[in-house]
């Protein structure tokens, strides 16, 4: 073990959708390994904030509505103007709607393809601009999903959605490597986090999911940390475009 390859301090990380839920995890989990955390959110942060605090971390939040790409430049020049540069981009930040695909609404698909795949492809390209102008690489870590590996149900635009985030990762770890700017993804299974309150709330469903778990439970914000560290890290320094399954076994089955 080579504590020094996954210490991220005097790095800064942006990570989005950083209220609660995975983001907040990941939040918790790059501060503690020492990076400088600037959060990004539609709603404020103050529970973040606060457990970021409680272990003497640095964290800058930033209100915007990432349903479109207009405050990228800014959630970027307000990062660089608190913390100096910008190393770790974590593209969390998404929504999900379920009906089924017989009567699924154009709003659907739009609402949940622009914050999920658009805003996400041109945070990479805004970031990874900056990582060329500071010249020292960097890591960005998109949020994938099972259902970039699997067909789902009743979600047509998430799945259309996390297929192309397990798309673009890849395309953009092939353009950027010899820049040293790694692009992965982590693919969480089944967590419990607002996301899937609807489905936990649904017994049998909840029974269905839970039974196909080798490791018996629903996955946790937590879960993501050592994984977010270790992409984001030099310890991650010869992975590219991959998309990292944390899922308790679910895949395996
Ligand atoms: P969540 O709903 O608990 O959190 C989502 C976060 O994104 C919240 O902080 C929310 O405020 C923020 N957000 C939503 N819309 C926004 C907008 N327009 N602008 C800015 N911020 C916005 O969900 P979660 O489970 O923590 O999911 C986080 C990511 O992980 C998502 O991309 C989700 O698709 C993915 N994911 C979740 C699961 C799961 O089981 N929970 C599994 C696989 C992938």
């Amino acid at each position: 073990m080579t504590p020094d390859l996954f210490n991220l301090k005097g790095k800064t990380a942006i990570v989005t959708g950083c209220s609660t839920g995975l983001g907040q995890g990941m939040c918790l989990g790059l501060a503690e390994a020492g990076a400088n955390v600037v959060g990004v959110d539609y709603v404020d942060a103050p529970e973040t904030s606060e457990m970021i605090a409680s272990i003497n971390g640095r964290f800058h939040g930033i209100k915007a509505d990432l349903s479109s790409c207009e405050p990228i430049e800014a959630i970027l020049d307000e990062a660089v103007k608190t913390f100096g540069r910008v190393d770790i981009l974590v593209n969390n930040a998404g929504i999900i709607r379920r009906e089924d695909s017989i009567n699924f609404s154009e709003k659907d698909w739009d609402d949940v393809m622009n914050i999920n795949i658009k805003t996400v492809f041109f945070f990479c390209q805004a970031a990874a601009r900056r990582f060329l102008q500071q010249g020292q690489g960097g890591k960005i870590i998109n949020i994938a999903s099972m259902l970039s590996f699997q067909g789902g149900i009743r979600v047509p635009s998430y799945t259309a959605s996390k297929s192309a985030v397990m798309g673009i990762t890849r395309l953009l770890a092939n353009e950027w490597a010899a820049h040293n700017i790694n692009v992965n993804a982590i693919a969480p299974g089944y967590m419990a986090t607002n996301n899937t309150a609807a489905l936990r709330a649904d017994k049998e469903r909840s029974a269905e999911i839970l039974g196909r778990i080798p490791a018996k439970r629903w996955g946790k914000p937590s879960d993501l940390a050592g994984p977010v560290i270790f992409l984001a890290s030099d310890a991650s320094a010869y992975v590219n475009g991959y998309t990292l399954a944390v899922d308790g076994g679910w895949l395996a089955r």
